[in-house]
């Protein structure tokens, strides 16, 4: 894509009131629109990260043998009374018209239950598990966090259903191993703990996956060796690690960025759900639920990956793969730079191409401010050598690559 024709511009500053670094550098990036307090636009560059993003997470969901679907965000108050929740979850949106209570989806286990029900009969229609990637709406107290806490979000959430418990629990392991896996391709594996959190009413723990940045609004006390921690909401005495005992811990602030939980039959008995065992007897179904927030991990990844120049995105969520920028202000080399563009988007790659006139020291700037990883440059002094200039967003020196070996050097960085 042509920066010259991009929707957006990048910004000097934001509001001083958005004290959070995602939302400082999203926003003056050009990723986000702020409407109000956690309520964003997606621009351009910023629903390409969210699309890779989500991309990773529906590759890992479908790893696991679930079936994507998509539930309405519109409900009716009739599925919230069968759980008793339409007056406890306090976060809910509720809306009256034409005399019917309805409410906005903060969460789907209410839909997806009766929903998932209607076809299951006997023991040969389990296991099951479906997910979907949707908008969520929760009236947030003080969503002050940019993406981290929004009122309307994105998640993931995946419900799984089984024959019998050891089932959800064979299920529940595997699950655990690819959200670590989504996690570490989205660029936050050093830093994302297998965390134990309240199990609420259903069982004694849940599992958290917490990311360690100075922004969170969770306490974690983390075993390095393990790679697990502990919240401190479930706290009460010394902690110890769920692994090896120890109480030497290491205290951090962090935020959820995934949650897990063994459901057992919560919500498969208030909606009657059962099936049929090989001797015809009637059984209950326990169920697993797992939710990701795919918003809020755009939001952590900038908590994580920046520098003092702006964003620094790891290689499969970010925009483009390769930042051009064309330096000179003569027409023939201009033109060169064009046609190196055209021959890497022939090649597959994706390129954000800055041929806007103007200098090179904002070229330079948006250039890290942006963060894509790969920074090409092309100028007069390159072309003199037959070469681009690289460097990567984060390395303090740049190389020389000859024009005629970039497609080779470029293959062998993975592209
Ligand atoms: P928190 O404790 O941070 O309020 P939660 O425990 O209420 O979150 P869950 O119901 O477990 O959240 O939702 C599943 C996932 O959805 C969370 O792990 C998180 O990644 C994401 N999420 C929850 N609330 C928000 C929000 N307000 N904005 C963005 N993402 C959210
Ligand atoms: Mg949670």
């Amino acid at each position: 894509m042509k920066q010259s024709g991009l929707l957006t511009k990048t910004r000097k500053e934001v509001s001083q009131q958005e004290a959070s670094v995602n939302a400082q550098l999203l926003e003056r990036a050009g990723y986000v629109n702020k409407l109000m307090a956690g309520v964003y636009s997606y621009l351009p560059l910023g629903l390409r990260v969210l699309h890779k993003i989500e991309h990773i997470v529906r590759e890992e969901m479908n790893s696991l043998g679930a079936q994507e679907i998509l539930m309405p965000a519109l409900q009716p108050r009739d599925s919230w009374d069968v759980t008793g929740r339409w007056n406890t979850v306090d976060v809910l949106y509720t809306l009256k018209a034409h005399e019917r209570d309805l409410c906005l989806g903060p969460t789907h286990e209410e839909i997806v239950t009766p929903l998932v029900g209607g076809y299951i009969a006997s023991y040969k229609d389990l296991p099951r598990a479906v997910y979907q990637i949707q908008t969520k709406f929760r009236n947030e107290a003080r969503p002050k966090s940019g993406l981290l806490r929004g009122r309307e979000f994105r998640m993931k959430d995946l419900y799984s259903f089984h024959a019998q418990e050891k089932d959800l629990d064979e299920y529940y392991e595997k699950v655990t191993a690819t959200y670590l896996r989504i996690f570490e391709r989205c660029g936050l594996g050093a830093l994302t703990y297998l965390t134990y959190a309240s199990g609420g009413i259903f069982s004694k723990y849940s599992h958290e996956f917490q990311t360690i940045t100075p922004f969170g609004e969770d306490t974690i006390f983390i075993c390095e060796p393990c790679k697990l921690a502990i919240n401190q909401e479930i706290l009460q005495d010394q902690p110890t690690c769920p692994g090896c005992k120890t109480d030497q811990l290491v205290e951090q602030k962090a935020i959820e960025v995934g949650n897990i939980f063994k459901l057992m039959y919560r919500f498969s008995h208030p909606f009657s759900l059962t099936y049929s065992d090989d001797q015809n007897v009637s059984r209950d179904i326990p169920m697993g639920c797992y939710g990701l927030g795919t918003s809020r991990l755009m939001g952590a990844i900038v908590e994580v990956l920046h520098d003092e120049r702006g964003i620094m995105w790891p290689r499969e969520v970010a925009p483009f793969n390769v930042h051009l920028l064309s330096l000179s202000k003569k027409p023939e080399i201009s033109a060169q730079a064009h046609e190196l563009y055209v021959r890497l988007q022939h090649a597959g790659i994706e390129v954000l191409y800055d041929d806007r006139e103007c200098s090179a020291g904002e070229k330079f700037a948006d250039a890290d401010l942006i963060g894509i990883p790969l920074r090409l440059v092309f100028s007069d002094k390159t072309v003199a050598q037959d070469s681009v200039e690289v460097k990567m967003r984060g390395a303090q020196d740049a190389n020389l690559v000859s024009i005629e070996t970039l497609m080779e050097f470029l293959c062998q960085q993975g592209l």
